[in-house]
């Protein structure tokens, strides 16, 4: 097809100066909705092959507890463990990658149902609680119940990300506090924690895919290295953007800001209608 795409940047110089630049960008984004597909495709294919090597090692599994045959259980149980784990590492991988492009492809939600906010924040807290070793405290702030215009959908997953990187990597004996709370005309959502925190230097490019503070760790939390790419595009196609506060030592606070046109007041008497 003819379109083009063109991007524009003015610059200013002194008072009465501009320079404009025009850049052909069509080739380039091209390219780019070439990658996303081949990645959608891809994470689409591999799906199936997982799904058949996972059924088969869980039977596997079950045929070695039951043969009772000590020498082969204690021989082949820890490799079978072992396959089973890596498999579900990549079926994580997969449904992430999955997901990211699909939040890719369509920058805009279509999804714009009420979503009660403090349903989402239980929700997630008791998942996480029951994800957490134990030792972990969870508190859930929120003085008022507001409704979220979204998709509950990715909402909850991108809530989860945070709540269970805090889970993941902010220690065995933090605190971790679920809070939604206004923010200007809007409101925001936050998830912190008081563990370990964030070198301020990895900040600006955390939300990128894949990108690790600590390589070595994470792949052995189970992270998928997509979860903050995940938040950064569910806000996105909520008009939220990310912030992201650490210090080493001090905790970390992510917060998710939503502006004033995607509230909707619990007694709205359309949402009402929803419940
Ligand atoms: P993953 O957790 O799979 O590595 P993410 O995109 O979710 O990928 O997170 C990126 C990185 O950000 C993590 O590897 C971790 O180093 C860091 N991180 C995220 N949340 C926290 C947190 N609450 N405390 C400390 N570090 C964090």
């Amino acid at each position: 097809d003819e379109r083009r795409i063109l991007q524009f940047q003015i610059t200013l110089y002194g008072d009465d100066e501009r320079l404009l630049m025009a850049r052909d960008i069509t080739r380039l984004h091209r390219l780019e909705q070439m990658r996303r597909d081949f990645v959608a495709n891809v994470s689409h294919e591999l799906r199936t092959p997982l799904t058949v090597l996972s059924g088969y090692l869980e039977t596997y599994r079950d045929f070695l507890e039951q043969s009772g045959e000590e020498r082969l259980t204690s021989r082949f149980a820890r490799g079978l463990a072992q396959m089973q784990e890596q498999t579900t590492r990549m079926q994580n991988l997969v449904n992430d990658l999955l997901l990211l492009s699909r939040l890719e492809i369509d920058q805009r939600g279509e999804d714009t149902s009420p979503v009660a906010v403090d349903q989402l924040l239980e929700t997630v807290r008791r998942d996480a609680e029951s994800l957490s070793s134990g030792q972990q405290k969870f508190a859930v702030e929120l003085d008022s119940s507001q409704r979220l215009l979204g998709s509950e959908q990715e909402l909850r997953s991108a809530v989860s990300n945070l709540v269970f990187n805090a889970v993941r990597y902010a220690g065995e004996e933090c605190h971790i506090t679920l809070r939604w709370r206004p923010w200007g005309k809007g409101a925001c959502l936050e998830v912190e924690d008081d563990g370990e925190g964030i070198d301020p230097v990895h900040i600006p490019r955390l939300t990128e895919r894949f990108y690790r503070v600590d390589k070595g760790r994470s792949a052995a939390t189970g992270g998928t290295g997509l979860g903050l790419a995940i938040v950064k595009h569910v806000l996105l196609r909520h008009d939220a953007h990310l912030e992201i506060d650490s210090r080493p030592g001090e905790g970390a606070l992510f917060r998710c800001i939503f502006p004033a046109a995607r509230l909707a007041a619990a007694n709205d008497d359309h949402n009402e209608a929803q419940r």
